[in-house]
């Protein structure tokens, strides 16, 4: 793998200082930075080529249309999708699972009927659920979660039965960093016929996410968690099972045929891409992911490795701090409490020093209720932090414990 040093350089924001020290960033799964070669897509499509896609007979018109599907077909290859059909932009996860809620939710679910999540996903995948049950009169189902943070096996094949229509959850906890069974998870579902839903926004920068080698019938996952730009994101489905789901938005581009008695409907995948999509995003999250593949997935996993035994090793030495998600599946993420410090003060005092933690229930409160907190402080680590940022992150809570003390 490229050495670090020249790894760092790609992202010109770590090269920057935060109250006059250097910048330790330890909020990736809140976003992640951006490399220059992303950045330099953005301008690229401004000041040489921007043009509404689809649209035009015109050379710009062709062009940008020409980048935008070269771009759907490098997200179907990094994911291994079998067709560029199965795999819809979107606005990010949250617009893709909301858009499974509603097209999947109209077509298959009714009353009675249960949705299947766990107890460890983030709001985006507890909420559209809720809607849907509530408009659907449908039954929401949780699988519960010990005190590791690792889902219930048993429990789950409790939970699934005749009235479950869809499975949906996380690949990886967004607050806890424990990465679930989701091969498990899939094919107990499939042996009853059960599709299934996986949340990819914290999985799929973390390694190799072939979602035909998981069967997932349904994968999402947002482009600015994945070194690319906000307000792009992907929902791949199954061919099969796009094509028996209704369009969820209205619009240009999803139709093929307008007259005023009955709309007809655009093939894969454009029916679910009403409107005028975000082309330069999915352009910038293409260059993001040939970015990736050109450090490899596996490279980039093993550092990502490397970094969590090391800071989970300097953390667990520092007295009166406790790690929420102790399982040994985690992705680089450490969410901690200080023994009687407010997560808030931990979190505002390092930032003083340059620091970047997240705190609070990272849009997943089910689980803080379930470990009986109200938050955690998260240092969500990736291929480009390093083991001197990890001895300042506890330098820095040592400082924490040493003003509260
Ligand atoms: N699912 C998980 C597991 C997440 O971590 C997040 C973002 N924190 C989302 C869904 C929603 O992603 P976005 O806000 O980019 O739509």
């Amino acid at each position: 793998m490229k050495d670090i040093s020249a790894i760092r350089a790609d992202f010109p924001i770590l090269g920057r200082t935060v109250y006059d020290k250097d910048l330790v960033y330890f909020d990736n799964g809140a976003t992640t930075q951006k490399p220059k070669c992303v950045i330099d897509a953005a301008t690229e499509v401004f000041t040489l080529y921007n043009s509404n896609i689809h649209r035009g007979v015109h050379f710009l018109s062709d062009m940008a249309s020409e980048e935008y599907e070269n771009a759907r077909e490098r997200v179907r290859s990094f994911i291994n999708a079998g067709s560029r059909e199965e795999v819809v932009f979107t606005a990010g996860a949250t617009a893709s699972i909301n858009a499974v809620a509603f097209s999947f939710g109209e077509r298959f679910v009714g009353r009675g009927d249960e949705i299947l999540i766990s107890h460890l996903e983030h709001h985006a995948n507890i909420v559209p659920w809720q809607m849907l049950c509530s408009r659907k009169q449908a039954v929401l189902k949780v699988i519960p979660v010990d005190d590791n943070g690792e889902i219930i096996f048993e429990e789950y094949l409790k939970l699934l039965g005749k009235k479950t229509r869809l499975v949906s959850v996380a690949q990886v906890s967004n607050a806890l960093g424990v990465i679930l069974p989701v091969d498990r998870i899939i094919s107990a579902a499939h042996s009853m016929n059960i599709p299934v839903l996986v949340d990819g926004a914290q999985g799929v920068q973390h390694g190799v996410s072939d979602v035909r080698k998981m069967d997932c019938d349904f994968y999402v996952f947002s482009g600015h968690k994945i070194y690319g730009p906000a307000g792009i994101g992907v929902l791949y489905g199954k061919a099969e099972l796009l094509s028996e789901l209704p369009p969820y938005q209205g619009g240009g581009d999803m139709v093929k045929n307008v007259p005023f008695e009955k709309t007809s409907y655009n093939d894969l995948p454009f029916k679910f891409e009403a409107g005028t999509v975000n082309f330069p995003g999915a352009i910038g999250l293409a260059r993001a992911l040939e970015y990736l593949l050109s450090l490899g997935m596996d490279n980039i996993k093993q550092r990502e490795r490397d970094l969590l035994e090391y800071a989970t090793q300097q953390m667990l030495s520092v007295k009166g701090l406790k790690i929420y998600g102790n399982s040994p599946e985690k992705i680089s993420v450490i969410s901690f409490l200080l023994k009687d410090i407010h997560m808030y003060d931990t979190g505002m005092i390092l930032d003083k020093l340059g620091i970047a933690v997240r705190t609070g229930t990272h849009c997943a409160q089910p689980v803080m209720d379930r470990f009986g907190i109200e938050g955690t402080v998260r240092a969500s680590m990736c291929f480009y932090n390093t083991r001197e940022e990890i001895d300042r992150l506890c330098a820095g809570i040592e400082k924490v414990i040493s003003m509260f003390s």
